[in-house]
């Protein structure tokens, strides 16, 4: 089977560091026969610059076709000031919309060789692992009516509308199950049911998808209670599935157990798995062109491509094991770097992990 990826380098420090994932892939079907083939397209404020939008058609022809979208980042200064619906930001949710990619995988894991980048204690988050599949098109974001209106006492109001379906609820609930069936085999469901009607339907629908799966053990608990596991004994969870913006909050949260932006992966996708695969970082400006940026966040992107729409789990793992080498090795890019091991830019990280992919099997 060969694998047709879209690569979508976008703003900023996105050419760095797709630039590295690229050579990983190369690796990949050139020593350990992954079918691949890849047509890159603009994307973000470049694409804006170039043809006048965010989102050209040829580009979000090329993602309809392709089997899956490696995106780097969009977004700068020099694109603040134009109107939002050509915004760079706005190509990542017209892509989200035209290919219906309701789930958001969000990872949070730490190589216990970068313990020590956490703010909370090492033997809390060290070799950290687990997984946040958010709703990502329904929910409170998207929900009609909202506005801001005027109230007769002359003051305004502002409101929003949380709105789910049974059909959005058990289609984001089979994806928690099914990739906790990839994983440890544990689907914590978090809601606010002792609050919200949204969250006793989200419960009832989560517990009666679960009947289906046996062989995962499904939990239950408060969007308040999880944020507070999440800070006292992250490594109690495998996978939690969560509403739009519960799960916004959170994901943020378990991200920033691990310390740095620069080492986490994120996937969008679809009912049949196909996806769009990116870091969480953004197009960081600050740092851009000047080969300091961490790769690894994008080059996981590619080990999470393999997993989910690949399906090549030993793929996926060997990518892993040769990030754990470079690492073990003490190579650090500046974002992970504590003051011990050496200091590399991105293109010496992207290259140490090709060479580490060369020897480990
Ligand atoms: P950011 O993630 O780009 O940067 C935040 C901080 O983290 C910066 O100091 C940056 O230097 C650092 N950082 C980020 N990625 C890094 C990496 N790989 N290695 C080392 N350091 C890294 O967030 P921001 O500064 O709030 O946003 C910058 C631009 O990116 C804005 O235009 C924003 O809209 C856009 N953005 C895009 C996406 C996306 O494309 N998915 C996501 C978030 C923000």
């Amino acid at each position: 089977m060969t694998i047709k990826i879209a690569i979508l380098a976008g703003d900023g420090i996105g050419p760095e560091t797709i630039g590295q994932a690229v050579k990983v892939l190369e690796v990949l079907r050139d020593q350990h026969g992954l079918g691949l083939e890849l047509e890159h397209a603009p994307v973000g404020g470049s694409a804006y610059d170039q043809a006048g939008t965010p989102l050209p058609e040829s580009t979000l022809a090329l993602a309809r076709q392709a089997d899956c979208i490696l995106l780097g980042a969009v977004g700068g200064p020099k694109w603040d000031t134009l109107e939002r619906n050509v915004r760079p930001e706005k190509a990542l949710l017209q892509l989200r919309a035209e290919l219906g990619l309701f789930s958001n995988l969000r990872p949070a894991m730490l190589f216990p060789q970068l313990a020590s980048a956490s703010t909370l204690r090492a033997e809390v988050v060290a070799g950290l692992d687990l997984m946040i599949v958010r709703e990502l098109t329904g929910g409170i974001y998207f929900g009609k009516p909202r506005g801001i209106r005027s109230l007769d006492d002359g003051q305004r109001q502002g409101y929003d509308t949380l709105l789910y379906s049974e059909s959005e609820i058990e289609r984001i609930a089979r994806v928690g199950f099914d990739i906790a069936r990839k994983r440890d085999r544990r689907l914590c469901s978090v809601d606010k049911a002792n609050v919200l009607e949204t969250s006793v339907l989200w419960r009832e629908i989560v517990s009666h998808v679960g009947k289906q799966y046996p062989d995962v053990t499904l939990s239950h608990m408060y969007v308040d209670n999880a944020a507070m596991q999440l800070v006292r004994a992250p490594k109690q969870f495998d996978v939690i599935v969560t509403d739009n913006m519960f799960g916004d909050i959170l994901s943020d949260a378990a991200a920033m157990l691990t310390g740095s932006i620069g080492m986490l992966p994120s996937a969008s996708l679809d009912a049949s798995g196909k996806g769009m695969y990116e870091p969480i970082h953004g197009s960081a400006p600050d740092i851009a062109g000047q080969d300091i940026a961490n790769p690894l966040a994008t080059i996981l992107s590619v080990a999470m491509l393999l997993r989910y729409t690949a399906n090549q789990a030993e793929l996926a793992s060997l990518v892993d094991r040769a990030i754990a080498r470079v690492l073990d090795d003490g190579l650090r890019t500046a974002d992970i770097y504590t003051g011990t091991g050496r200091k590399v830019g991105t293109r010496e990280m992207g290259e140490a992990v090709v060479s580490a992919l060369k020897s480990v099997s």
